[in-house]
């Protein structure tokens, strides 16, 4: 028997009527000073948020409705509790005061709230932009799919397109693109959701997080995508935007506009141009080589902290750290953009005055983009116009300080500064300083800004005064020295006179009452003043709230000169941080060339030194080019540095890119176009993929894209297999590097095989290095230098001692070391090195390590892999096997 439905009330009707409308998001539903969630949304937010469950009608079993709520004025921490769990929230407000209303109050949901939609201080991370996306599929060829991907940081009104071909076997160039952008969410046609769940997870795990939308197909369809773009740029056409070639990314973009639009209930005015998120002209990092090389946040654990981009990042304005990040992810390519940079930087470093005092005034700068966004977006208080006036306050010495540099650069901002004195004057003028956060409860606006309000003002502070006032006046005019203002609460504000005095009045008192001593009388002016002091303090909540609209307007039509100004200062800041950065870490200024040649002398990791006592960190110098020291190879033992001068060296050459000095003491660096990294054995498990897999994925994407201006870093190859496989592929690998295309390309190659040394002997684009160590009382100690020339040496187990592996370990290791390097076996054939003093003859037999291969079989099974077997490999060894039976057996 079905249990009966609940009791439909009309709140509760109108609560499911409006939940329909917004069927994917929690609805925070308003009631007087909470917000209510019911049913399922009640019970998702319950957990989420940590709040009790309770119900509604809770004395009627059949009729509970599973409810919890939030009070309005903590809304936003628990706002922000629910998109960090990756939900979507639907603020519904009521809009129409309940005294007011005839029935039930009218409720609307006034905006969305999604981990990428928001403008929230405290939903944001102040350094990093946040991005919602839209991507669309088209098919190209019978392999090749076409991602068109739309990106918007609502927050800044940045709206950018790009696509992206990429196979089912190789999607590796779509994700490259969704890791640089880092999207919090992500928008696909509602009957393509299903279809790209294995992207999506392979998106979750490669992002940490990712709420995906389905939204109605028919916003994808590429003609009205590309109404809905020109209908809101009021162009006929894309082409002024660059964007007329795109298809797919077209159709994302629409459907992109269309859910802020509808999410965000605005016109999103700030919204002003589409641009092509602009892969030309970039040195290009792969995802892998991002995180390899810890860009922005660490391998392990995905911190910022430990990431270059915190040791860089000395900004002093959110703005400016967002806009590192970028250029860390999209550094230049061109010389004369780099140098241009880099000229300026100097200036700083060598005006540090000027470069202090930059930064002291950037340091009041608020986050003006973000602050504009509100504005636009219609949520903008009057703090937000404090801060942005604040802001404004700045700009004149700013400009001072930039007028007086000479740099190109500087000089080129300098030239298009605008100082905004009129917005700043406007706010100045029109809102108070202590102005509240809320716009309904007056004292927003300045006295002085408005006639009309500034008479309000006087009325309310100075009303008693006013009546006063009259009195005199009216004294005055009649001659009658008794004449006095009286009240009471039936007739409000009157005149009495004694009986015998009324008659004397002039005929504009007009008798109210009489008493049996006095007569009451009421003038229009009286009643007029009166009016005017009981509406004022409403009328005046009313015109302080249209005034702030007023300025708010004013300043929204003026956002783009806003932004532009927020943008550079940003430039500004970074340019000062990198300078700040260089003087106080000794960095130095990189030439930049484009003859294929790196030189570095006494680099330095900028992280790894930071993280030791100053000095403590060995200096290297590396020299790559295209003749004779195309490809190093790097032998030493475990923990000597070899990663460490690998990475600095990468490092070193990106952040010249940047435009930023180098830790080094000097450093000759030529154009790169792609950064290549294969760094570590970290085990991909969680993107579903062994670690042998992942190390011939990232060398296969090497070896098919590196070009003979590409940098490659190899920090171990072939050591997910077997001893010989993995050194049989190393080997080829280096080889290849050393020839492809005739040129080869520059490599540094950090290898424990020592067999791969001998390849310097046969290619003399090879040369061998290694790390030094001193071997000391039976220890070593790290000098961390790169020499020149092999080592034959791992001393490992040395290394494991230092990490604390039992003596008696040790010691059975360095015996089982000696005989495999002797090659001994004893005489019943097991091989020496599974004996030693301490075996006995009556012990039971060890297992022998190489066991000789007894039979053809047993050999072939020796020889794979299961791990890396394809059940159709399996099945394939398993049939070969059985030929092997029978051959042996015949
Ligand atoms: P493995 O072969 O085990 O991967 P490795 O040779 O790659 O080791 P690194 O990881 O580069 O060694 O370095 C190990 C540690 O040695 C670093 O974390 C750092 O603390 C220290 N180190 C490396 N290079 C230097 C240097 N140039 N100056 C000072 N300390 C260094």
């Amino acid at each position: 028997m079905n249990a009966a439905p609940p009791k439909i009330t009309p709140m509760l009707q109108q609560y499911l009527e409006i939940k329909g409308q917004y069927p994917d998001t929690i609805l925070f539903y308003r009631m007087g000073d909470f917000y209510e969630m019911f049913f399922d949304d009640a019970v998702t937010a319950a957990k989420v948020l940590g709040i009790t469950l309770t119900s509604r009608s809770a004395k009627d079993e059949v009729n509970k409705i599973p409810m919890c709520g939030v009070p309005f004025h903590a809304v936003t921490g628990y706002l922000a509790r629910m998109i960090k769990a990756g939900h979507r929230v639907a603020i519904c407000e009521q809009v129409e005061d309940p005294k007011e209303a005839k029935g039930i109050v009218r409720r609307e949901v006034v905006r969305v709230v999604s981990p990428g939609v928001t403008t929230d201080d405290q939903l944001l991370d102040a350094k990093a932009d946040c991005y919602v996306c839209a991507a669309s599929f088209d098919r190209k060829s019978a392999k090749e799919m076409l991602a068109g991907l739309a990106v918007v940081d609502v927050s800044t009104g940045r709206f950018q397109v790009s696509e992206v071909v990429f196979t089912a076997s190789d999607p590796a160039p779509l994700i490259d693109e969704f890791t640089r952008l880092r999207p919090a969410e992500l928008l696909l046609a509602q009957s393509e959701v299903e279809e790209w769940t294995g992207l999506t997870d392979l998106l979750t795990a490669h992002l940490g997080q990712l709420c995906v939308t389905g939204r109605p197909d028919v916003h994808f369809d590429f003609r009205s995508a590309l109404v809905t773009l020109t209908e809101h740029f009021r162009t006929a056409n894309l082409a002024g935007f660059g964007c007329a070639a795109y298809t797919a990314a077209i159709s994302a973009a629409g459907a992109l506009l269309l859910y802020l639009k509808e999410t965000q209930k605005s016109e999103l005015s700030h919204i002003r141009q589409l641009s092509p998120l602009n892969h030309g002209g970039y040195l290009i990092i792969d995802d892998a080589s991002r995180r390899n090389l810890e860009l922005t946040e660490t391998l392990v654990g995905g911190q910022r902290e430990g990431s270059l981009l915190a040791v860089l990042d000395r900004t002093a304005t959110p703005m400016g750290a967002r806009l590192l990040r970028r250029w860390l992810l999209f550094p230049l390519q061109e010389k004369e953009q780099i140098e241009a940079r880099l000229t300026s930087v100097q200036e700083l470093i060598r005006q540090p005055d000027t470069r202090t005092a930059m930064r002291d005034l950037l340091a009041s700068v608020y986050d003006l983009e973000r602050l504009c966004s509100r504005l636009v977006l219609g949520h903008g208080n009057a703090r937000d116009m404090t801060a942005i006036k604040t802001s404004l306050a700045q700009l004149p010495a700013l400009h001072a300080l930039l007028t007086g540099c000479t740099s190109p650069l500087a000089q080129a901002m300098a030239a298009e500064f605008d100082l905004l004195a009129d917005l700043h004057q406007l706010i100045d003028a029109a809102i108070r300083d202590d102005a509240p956060i809320s716009l309904r409860e007056g004292n927003l606006i300045r006295e002085g800004y408005n006639a009309e309000l500034d008479r309000l003002i006087v009325l309310l502070r100075d009303g008693k005064q006013l009546i006063l006032a009259l009195e005199n006046s009216e004294r005055e005019r009649s001659g009658l020295a008794k004449l006095k203002v009286g009240y009471n609460k039936v007739f409000g504000y009157y005149f009495e006179v004694s009986r015998s005095q009324a008659e004397a009045l002039p005929d504009y008192f007009i008798r109210k009452q009489t008493l049996v001593n006095a007569e009451r009388f009421i003038t229009p002016e009286l009643k007029e003043l009166e009016n005017s002091i009981a509406t004022a303090q409403e009328r005046r909540l009313e015109l302080e709230y249209e005034l702030f609209l007023d300025v708010r307007g004013q300043l929204v039509a003026h956002n783009q000169r806003l932004l532009a100004v927020a943008d550079l200062l940003a430039r500004i800041d970074v340019l000062a941080c990198f300078a700040e950065l260089a003087s106080r870490h000794r960095y130095c200024r990189p030439t930049i060339n484009s003859d294929r040649a790196l030189t570095i002398t006494e680099g330095r990791h900028p992280v790894i030194e930071r993280a030791l006592e100053p000095g403590r960190f060995v200096p290297n110098d590396v020299h790559l080019d295209q003749e004779q020291d195309e490809i190093l190879i790097i032998t030493g033992p475990n923990m000597a540095g070899k990663s460490t001068v690998l990475r600095q060296t990468a490092l070193i050459v990106l952040m010249a890119h940047l435009g930023s000095f180098v830790p080094a003491e000097s450093a000759d660096i030529c154009l790169v176009d792609r950064i290549f990294t294969r760094v570590g054995a970290m085990d991909d498990l969680r993107r579903g993929q062994s670690t042998f897999m992942v190390e011939m994925n990232e060398t296969a994407n090497i070896l098919n894209n590196a070009t003979e201006n590409s940098l490659v870093i190899l920090d171990e190859i072939g050591r997910g297999t077997s001893t010989y496989d993995g050194l049989a592929i190393a080997w080829a690998v280096a080889e290849e590097l050393a020839q492809k295309n005739g040129v080869g390309i520059k490599t540094l190659f950090a290898t424990h095989y020592h067999e791969l040394t001998d390849l310097a002997a046969t290619n003399p684009r090879i040369q061998n290095y290694s790390i030094a160590v001193k071997e000391w009382n039976n220890t070593i100690i790290f000098l961390h230098k790169l020499v020149k020339g092999a080592t034959n040496r791992s001393y490992g187990i040395q290394v494991a001692s230092l990490a604390g592996v039992p003596a008696h370990v040790i010691a059975r290791a360095s015996e089982i070391l000696k005989n495999i390097e002797r090659g001994e076996f004893n005489l019943q054939g097991q091989p020496a090195i599974a004996t030693g003093s301490k075996s006995k003859k009556n012990e039971p037999r060890q297992l022998p390590l190489f066991a000789p291969p007894s039979h053809p079989v047993l050999s072939l099974l020796a020889s794979v892999n299961p791990d890396e077997l394809t059940p159709k490999q399996a099945l394939d060894l398993l049939y070969q096997a059985l030929a092997g039976l029978d051959t042996s057996n015949r």
